[in-house]
């Protein structure tokens, strides 16, 4: 037996056991009693244990002599800013800012919202509240007032954190001013705004409320670490559902922290003074774990870069970063590399760098078509690790563990399930599914450490949209397979399942075949309504930059690939070439709204989306192409 699968077998015979030998890799200021407690359904993990994650994250490795070692470098082609602080910097900065958050009110286990660009203050804003034993909600720079007003409304910070200004391409985007307006929305009222003004764009100041950061910090003492429970909130993050009110995803101190350390020393096999680049957002969940919490828990540099794949100033900026800073992990969105390839097919760009340091690539955050991980396998010549997990997890549901074992890669393939996950494929009628076949994919209760406490102030949202739909079960809302060889394919969102003349076939492997066409950069499948067969794909493309073939030559070699690769019962007749497609900000695809376009049904733009004007010009190109067929 190869050691994943002793890992695997011993996290799911006796999870207690084996959560409790990772618990060792932490600092506890008092033991925990029970490793595993569930009450009504949570899972809390080490109850009665007492610690701190600022302490684990910082104080700790200043503590153990390490106080010298670059903790974070933060690199920002938009401002030509580099800046590096070590362990000790950080430590005198957050400790001086969690003086400021008590000096204005804050008291353990309030919530303050954080509303902030990707600058070290982010960073040093969310760990002055785990200082404090404050509950921070970080909630994404790019969303606009009224997403913004709903966090505030939901979470009712006490304080909110902010910086004057987020600087895109070529762009300012006031912060300040959307806060402000957001605030008026909301009916909960914040006593105090700590604002940290940048030099690209001052933000007025509303007098007794809004506090200047950088001043107050001249002039601040280091507050210590507050000894927290391990199952008292370390944060909330909220996620989308299928309604319009974002669900606020509660995660707790002490079981985040000990899987946080176990995945950075098993699955992306680093160790202290290993420099790790997560290329997300503080405001998503690969930010919280892996751009600050685990790597800082492990003792790695971290770097916090504040630009895009591309056009900051191009395609070679990733493996600028990872020459110049010796990254030895990066972790990005499918979505970055279909980018740059877009722009940098023939890998030109990488061939400048030293990539020696670099030992892997991990990608998430959506499926990672066969084709653009060959891609950037042949182009960096590195180990492309697909991972799968979500916002509820916190961590790799599936992947590789490269600390621990490599696993042989499948293109396709999140690979196999992490220990602690127990994965299961069920059918409608909860029968599990035989290999290979399509189901929902779901985790048998308890899931690990790290994963969501609950729902922030609704218990009965937790439970119905998450443990009611497969009792005993969590639902992860996506479908998949489990092939012969216990490999996991999660092929798209429970909805992206469609249902063509009776065949159920996943948009994710249409898009697959599409995706393996010479000519498409970028592709997206969703299902439409039809008379005759229930549902038809559409195929929406994005030619690579130079194809000179004609569309309608480029279109019938699809419609003759997808025929021989899944099957003419599929059938994909309806494929338009785009310039852009739809998609959130953190990369993923807007297959429900493209639907609704199509079919003519009303929709509302959804407040995530990156490029408003990708919306009119989908339109437009569906409108030429005869959508919708009919105006409801
Ligand atoms: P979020 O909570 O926003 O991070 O989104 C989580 C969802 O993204 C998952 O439920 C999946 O639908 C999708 N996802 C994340 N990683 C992968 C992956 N490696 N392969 C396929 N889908 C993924």
């Amino acid at each position: 037996m190869g050691k994943y699968e002793e890992n695997y077998k011993l996290s799911l015979e006796n999870p207690q056991e084996f959560w409790a030998n990772a618990a060792r890799n932490i600092h506890w200021y008092h033991w925990y009693d029970k490793v595993l407690e569930i009450v009504d359904n949570h899972y809390r993990w080490f109850v009665g244990g007492c610690m701190n994650s600022c302490y684990n994250a910082i104080d700790l490795h200043v503590h153990s002599g390490h106080g010298d070692r670059k903790a974070l470098i933060y690199d920002s082609p938009v401002t030509n800013t580099i800046k590096t602080y070590t362990y000790k910097e950080l430590q005198t900065r957050i400790a001086k800012t969690a003086w400021i958050l008590k000096l204005k009110g804050v008291k353990k286990g309030d919530t303050v919202l954080i509303y902030m660009p990707m600058i070290p203050e982010s960073v040093i804003a969310m760990l002055a509240c785990a200082r404090i034993g404050a509950i921070h909600s970080v909630v994404f720079g790019g969303f606009g007032a009224h997403e913004l007003a709903m966090r505030i409304e939901d979470c009712k910070p006490s304080m909110i954190i902010t910086a004057s200004c987020g600087i895109e391409v070529n762009k300012i985007i006031d912060y300040k001013e959307i806060l402000d307006s957001a605030i008026k929305q909301s009916s909960h009222k914040v006593n105090a705004v700590l604002l940290w003004q940048r030099p690209q764009k001052h933000a007025d100041t509303i007098p007794f409320r809004d506090i200047d950061w950088e001043n107050l910090e001249m002039m601040a003492k280091e507050e210590p670490c507050t000894p927290v429970d391990s199952i008292d909130p370390l944060y909330i993050l909220y996620t989308s559902g299928t309604t319009g009110k974002p669900k606020g995803v509660i995660r707790s101190n002490g079981g985040h922290c000990v899987a946080m350390k176990w995945s950075m020393d098993n699955i992306y096999g680093v160790k202290p003074g290993d420099v790790f680049l997560a290329a997300s957002d503080v405001g998503w969940v690969v930010g919280h774990s892996y751009i600050v919490y685990a790597p800082l828990f492990s003792g790695c540099t971290t770097v916090l870069y504040e630009g895009k794949p591309v056009r900051t100033p191009d395609a070679g900026v990733f493996w600028r970063l990872v020459e110049q800073h010796k990254i030895n992990v990066l972790f990005a969105a499918p979505t970055a590399f279909r980018a740059i390839k877009k722009e940098d097919s023939k890998g030109e760009m990488v061939k400048k760098y030293n990539m020696d340091s670099l030992r892997s690539i991990f990608v998430a955050g959506e499926r990672c078509d066969t084709n653009t991980l060959k891609w950037i396998e042949k182009i960096t010549k590195k180990p492309v690790i697909d991972h799968w997990w979500q916002t509820e997890t916190g961590w790799a549901i599936s992947g590789n563990p490269l600390g621990l074992e490599t696993l042989k890669v499948k293109p396709g393939s999140a690979t196999k399930p992490m220990p602690g996950f127990n994965l299961k494929v069920l059918d409608e009628d909860g029968n599990e599914c035989k290999k290979g076949q399509l189901g929902n994919l779901v985790l048998k209760l308890p899931l690990p450490p790290a994963c969501l406490l609950g729902i922030w102030q609704d218990d009965e949202r937790y439970k119905r949209s998450y443990l009611n739909h497969y009792p005993g079960y969590y639902l992860t809302g996506d479908n998949g397979y489990i092939d012969e060889d216990g490999y996991v394919f999660v092929m798209g969102r429970m909805d992206g399942v469609i249902n063509v003349a009776g065949h159920r076939i996943s948009t994710g492997a249409l898009e697959e075949t599409i995706s393996s066409h010479p000519s498409v950069a970028e592709c997206a499948v969703v299902g439409i309504d039809d008379d005759f067969r229930g549902e038809i794909p559409l195929a929406l493309i994005i030619l690579k930059d130079g194809v000179k073939d004609k569309p309608e030559l480029i279109k019938e070699g699809i419609v003759r690939l997808a025929i021989a690769e899944v099957g003419a019962f599929a059938n994909l007749k309806i494929i338009g070439i785009v310039n852009k497609l739809p998609k959130t900000r953190s990369g993923k695809i807007l297959r429900g709204t493209i639907r609704s376009i199509a079919e003519g049904k009303p929709y509302t733009k959804p407040s995530t989306i990156d490029d408003e004007q990708s919306l009119t010009h989908i339109t437009e190109v569906l409108k030429g192409m005869g959508f919708p067929k009919t105006q409801s």
